[in-house]
C-alpha cells in the first residue's frame, strides 16, 4: 500500500516552527516512501480562518520547498461532512441536540447529560421549529479506547471521560474531530504524523472510526518543540514563526535542516541538503524525547549552508532578499554584488549580515562601530593627502598592487603598519573588522575609497 500523508494547518495564524516541522516530516516521509503528500487547509472554523494566512502558510512552504501531490480545503467540503454525519444519525450512531447555548453552559464541568438523546419524533419537530440541531456522536459510557501509537506505543483512555460531542454544530459546519476523520478516511490516510498535542483528540477520533466501521491509520504523534527552558515554544523565546526567520536572513536549506533535525536524527549528520533528508529520514528515527528549540544549531547550519552556496546562488538570494526588504536600490549591480559576497560569503551566517556587516559596500550612511580618535586625525592630516595622490595615481586598482604600494608608503613615512592599516579600515569602513583590507579596496573601487579618505580627514 503506498503511503499517503497530510500536512493539516488551520489557516488562524502564519506558519509556526512546530507546525512547519510537521509538514516537513510528513513531506519527507512521504518523498522518501514514493508516497503522496496532501496539503488540506482545515478552515471550518469560520470566525478564526482567514485567507491571508492560508496564502502566507502556502508561501512558506514553498519557500522551505515543501510541494503537495493534492491540495484540499475544508470550507469546499461541507457537504461531504453533512452527508457523513445524516448517514451517522440514521444508523442511531449519532443523535440531534437541541439544547441552547444556556442549557449547555449549566452542565459544565459535569459533561453532558445525553438529555436530547432519547426525545421522540414529536418532540424533536417540535424544537426543530424554533432552533436547528447539532449532531453528537454517541460515545459508549463504559469501557476503554485503546491505539497504538508508532512512538509512544499502546496508549489507554477511559471511556467514561468522552462525553457524546459535537460532531456537526448547529450551522452545519462540522467540529475539528469530525472533519478530520471524514478527511483521513477519504483522502487514504496511511500515516498521521502530527504533533503530540493531538494525542488527547485521538481517542475522539477513533469513536469516529469505529461509528463508521473503518480501521484507523497509524498514528505517529511527535514531541513538542520546547525553548531551552523546557517551556513549550512560545513567543516569550523570540520569533517562533518561519516568515520571521526568513526576515532576518536564514536560508530555508538551513532552516529545513534544522527543523529537520528537531526530534529525529540521520546517521549523526548534522549538515544536510533536503535530498540528503529525504534519503536519511525514517520514522524509525523519530525521537519521542522533546525537542530542544536552540538558535545557535540555527546560525551554525545557516553559515555552513551559505558556505555550501556557490557565490552567483548567494548573489541571487541576496538581491531576492534586498528586494524583500526592499532595500533594492542598493543592489547597484549584480557583478559588484558578486564581488562583496565573495568577500563576506565566509563571514556571514544570514543574508541580513551582508546588510549589517557590509552596509560600507553600499552606501555612505554606513554604520559605524569605531572612531578615529581626535588627536590622531591631526596626525593624519599630514599623512593622508599624501596618500590619496598615490591612490588616485594608481591605474592597476588590484588588491595586490595597493597592497604594493600602500606598504611602501607604510615604510617610506617610517609609520606602524597595524595602526596606519587599522585607521585604514576604519576610515573606509566605520567598522573594526573586514575582510582583507586590500580586497576590500579593490572592490569599492578607487573613487569611493579616495572620498572617504578625504571625508575622514575633515
Ligand atoms: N488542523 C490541525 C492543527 O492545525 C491539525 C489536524 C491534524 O493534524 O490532525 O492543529
Amino acid at each position: 500500500m503506498s503511503v499517503r500523508v497530510r500536512f493539516a494547518p488551520s489557516p488562524t495564524g502564519h506558519l509556526h516552527i512546530g507546525t512547519a516541522r510537521t509538514a516537513l516530516f510528513n513531506w519527507l516521509f512521504a518523498r522518501k516512501e514514493q508516497g503522496t503528500f496532501i496539503l488540506r487547509i482545515e478552515d471550518t472554523d469560520l470566525e478564526r480562518s482567514k485567507k491571508e494566512f492560508e496564502s502566507s502558510i502556502i508561501n512558506d512552504l514553498r519557500w522551505l520547498g515543501i510541494d503537495w501531490d493534492e491540495f484540499y480545503r475544508q470550507s469546499d467540503r461541507l457537504n461531504i461532512y453533512r452527508e457523513i454525519a445524516e448517514q451517522l444519525l440514521s444508523e442511531g450512531k449519532a443523535y440531534e441536540c437541541f439544547c441552547t447555548k444556556e442549557e449547555l453552559e449549566k452542565l459544565r464541568g459535569k459533561g453532558y447529560n445525553r438529555r436530547c438523546l432519547n426525545l421522540s419524533t414529536a418532540e424533536k419537530e417540535a424544537l426543530r421549529r424554533e432552533r436547528r440541531p447539532a449532531i453528537r456522536l454517541y460515545v459508549p459510557k463504559d469501557g476503554e479506547t485503546r491505539f497504538n501509537d508508532y512512538l509512544h506505543g499502546e496508549l489507554c483512555f477511559q471511556n467514561n471521560v468522552i462525553d457524546d460531542f459535537v460532531i456537526l454544530k448547529s450551522d452545519g459546519t462540522p467540529t475539528y474531530n469530525f472533519s478530520v476523520v471524514v478527511d483521513d478516511i477519504y483522502m487514504k490516510i496511511t500515516h498521521i504524523i502530527r504533533g503530540e498535542d493531538h494525542i488527547s483528540n485521538t481517542p475522539k477520533q477513533i469513536h469516529i472510526y469505529n461509528a463508521l466501521g473503518i480501521e484507523p491509520p497509524v498514528f505517529v504523534h511527535i514531541p513538542m518543540i520546547l525553548g531551552q527552558d523546557k517551556a513549550k515554544l512560545s513567543k516569550r523565546h523570540g520569533a517562533t514563526s518561519i516568515g520571521e526567520y526568513r526576515s532576518m536572513g536564514y536560508l530555508s536549506e538551513a532552516m529545513v535542516n534544522f527543523l529537520a533535525l528537531m526530534g529525529a536524527s540521520y546517521n549523526d549528520k548534522q549538515v544536510l541538503s533536503l535530498e540528503e533528508l529525504i534519503d536519511l529520514f525514517s520514522l524509525d528515527n523519530l525521537s519521542k524525547n522533546p525537542a530542544i528549540f536552540d538558535i545557535k544549531k540555527l546560525d551554525f547550519l545557516s553559515q555552513e549552508h551559505i558556505r555550501r552556496k556557490s557565490i552567483e546562488e548567494l548573489t541571487q538570494l541576496t538581491v531576492q532578499f534586498l528586494r524583500e526588504k526592499r532595500l533594492e536600490y542598493w543592489t547597484i549591480d549584480n557583478t559588484y554584488l558578486t564581488k562583496v559576497i565573495g568577500l563576506l560569503q565566509t563571514r556571514i551566517k544570514t543574508l541580513k549580515d551582508i546588510i549589517l556587516m557590509g552596509d560600507y559596500f553600499f552606501t555612505e550612511d554606513f554604520s559605524k562601530d569605531a572612531e578615529i580618535p581626535l588627536d590622531e586625525k591631526k596626525r593624519l592630516s599630514s599623512i593622508l593627502p599624501e596618500l590619496i595622490d598615490i591612490l588616485n595615481s594608481i591605474e592597476d586598482w588590484s588588491s595586490t598592487n595597493l597592497e604594493d604600494r600602500i606598504r611602501s608608503f607604510i615604510t617610506e613615512k617610517a609609520l606602524d603598519s597595524r595602526w596606519f592599516l587599522q585607521t585604514l579600515r576604519i576610515i573606509i569602513s566605520g567598522k573594526k573588522v573586514t575582510p582583507s583590507l586590500f580586497e576590500t579596496l579593490e572592490v569599492l573601487g578607487k573613487e569611493k575609497v579616495v572620498n572617504r579618505i578625504k571625508k575622514g580627514m575633515n
